[in-house]
């Protein structure tokens, strides 16, 4: 398989550690809101990534952490803590704040039929863990100690900033507007390991450990985790591009400090989803959620269709209008695949023809996109009979995970009609506008309406959204 790889910045040929097995690595979500449809991107084209490691024959075994402490309010290390804050916004307490998120989140992935990992870890639970990778770096000399706090100190590598050539005075970590510089540190890069002094005195959940009462930084829970779990070395590890910096910088420079190899040779990274106002973050507030989208008449496969529609490494644009077009392809796409015959015999030789382009765009730096299209190509294929089609779509399946073969539940929910009566309804009512009849045109939108169907005109033609 090829896949670009953030550490080199090429796309190179995949070749894990051990032959046949893959040990990988997602930085998991921060649990003190909903996660938003641009965090859940990122997990989508994990969920692809794994399914299709596992497709092509790997033995997959895939950690995710769940940060329930010490994520701060900026990336820098000060502000407040975004647990903190929520507990106190919703009043409960951090731990009952963080399972109710988590399981949320999960309940999100289910919908999207994203699979769960092999494991899955809050970092409340290793803080063992991080307390003896943290005195290990201290004895080394990698840590240091200061105004209550223990720094990792980036000065003592050869090389800190693995990903890009940064130029130093675009990191001004802890320099943000708004953010005091944290005189502690003795580089400008340095990052707390594990806070005593926090500038919020009532953080809620402490440990005893050798600098004294407090809590880990962020950073330090996915490096222990992954450890934890996959020993000495991961093969790919993920996440969004904005984890890049500083957060994956520091978990490899606290990782390879401490084991003193090379710890992760494949860095999967991907690109943001993006409003018309920029990029969409769980802190900024105005931010869309599964459930808001199911509002607005969307489900959550729809959603997983679009996100597949591009590749993984270009930002994606969502717009009520983008997220509309791609659902009607996908309720048509679906039709048609319902409407297969189960009849026939299956022609394996291009049953396989089939099967090997599928796994070749996908292993071709994970093209979603053209994957899609093999479906329709399937569809349109001449010499292979409805039984064999439904197969074959079938198993590509097992990566895309869009229930195309899955049978419509909710028929009631739109208004008793299924998906190709209502866009028989549509093409009715298109023809009746070329037609100039607007009576009939009227009629049609009318008589959807009543049904809880609302029709939307973008330029690419009608889509609509039920209640
Ligand atoms: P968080 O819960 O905020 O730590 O984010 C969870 C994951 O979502 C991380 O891997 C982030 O890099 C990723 N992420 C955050 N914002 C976006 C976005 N707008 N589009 C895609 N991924 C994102
Ligand atoms: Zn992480």
């Amino acid at each position: 398989m090829k896949l670009y790889n953030t550490l080199t910045r090429t796309v190179e040929e995949f070749v894990p550690n051990e032959a046949g097995k893959v040990k990988m690595y997602t930085c998991g979500p921060t649990v003190y809101n909903f996660a938003h449809i641009g965090n859940l991107r990122t997990y989508l084209m994990e969920d692809v990534l794994e399914k299709y490691f596992r497709y092509a024959g790997y033995d997959v075994t895939r950690v995710m952490n769940i940060t329930d402490i010490g994520h701060l309010s900026s990336d820098a290390d000060s502000g407040e803590d975004k647990m903190l804050l929520g507990a106190k916004r919703e009043h409960k307490t951090v731990l009952e704040l963080a399972k109710f998120y988590t399981d949320a989140f999960f309940e999100d992935c289910a919908a999207l039929n994203i699979k769960k990992p092999d494991v899955v870890q809050p970092a409340t639970g290793c803080v063992d863990d991080f307390i003896k990778v943290i005195s290990s770096l201290m004895e080394k000399g990698y840590a240091y100690f200061a105004g209550g706090n223990v720094y990792f100190d980036t000065s003592k590598l050869k090389d800190y900033h693995v990903f890009f050539n940064f130029k130093e005075e675009d990191l001004e970590v802890g320099v943000r507007e708004g953010v005091d510089e944290d005189s502690n540190k003795r580089n400008k890069n340095d990052f707390v390991l594990w806070f005593t002094k926090s500038k919020f005195e009532d953080q809620a959940l402490k440990w005893d450990s050798p600098w004294g009462v407090g809590y880990p930084g962020w950073h330090i829970e996915c490096s222990c985790i992954a450890m934890k779990y996959l020993g000495e070395y991961v093969d790919i590890h993920c996440g969004g591009i904005d984890n890049v910096f500083p957060h994956h910088t520091n978990e490899i420079a606290q990782s390879e400090a401490y084991l003193g190899h090379k710890w992760c040779n494949y860095w999967f990274h991907v690109l943001h989803l993006n409003t018309s106002g920029g990029k969409m973050s769980k802190s900024s507030g105005g931010f869309l959620t599964l459930k808001k989208l199911a509002e607005s008449g969307y489900s959550p496969m729809e959603y997983r269709f679009f996100c597949l529609q591009s590749h993984y490494r270009k930002s994606l644009v969502y717009s009520e209008e983008n997220l509309a077009n791609a659902a009607t392809a996908y309720r048509k796409l679906k039709a048609k695949v319902q409407a297969l015959s189960e009849e026939g015999e299956e022609n394996a030789e291009l049953m396989n023809e089939y099967k090997n382009k599928f796994s070749d765009v996908l292993g071709n730096d994970l093209n979603t996109s053209l994957a899609v299209t093999l479906v329709y190509d399937v569809l349109k294929e001449k010499n292979l009979s409805g039984k064999a089609k439904r197969a074959l779509i079938a198993d590509f399946e097992k990566v895309l995970s869009l229930g195309l073969l899955e049978k419509e539940e909710k028929q009631e929910a739109k208004g008793g009609l299924s998906a190709e009566e209502i866009e028989k309804y549509i093409a009715d009512r298109a023809a009746a506008k070329k037609a100039k009849n607007y009576a009939e045109a009227d009629r049609i939108r009318n008589l959807l309406a009543e049904k809880g169907i609302t029709l939307i005109d973008t330029k690419e033609g009608t889509t609509y959204k039920t209640e």
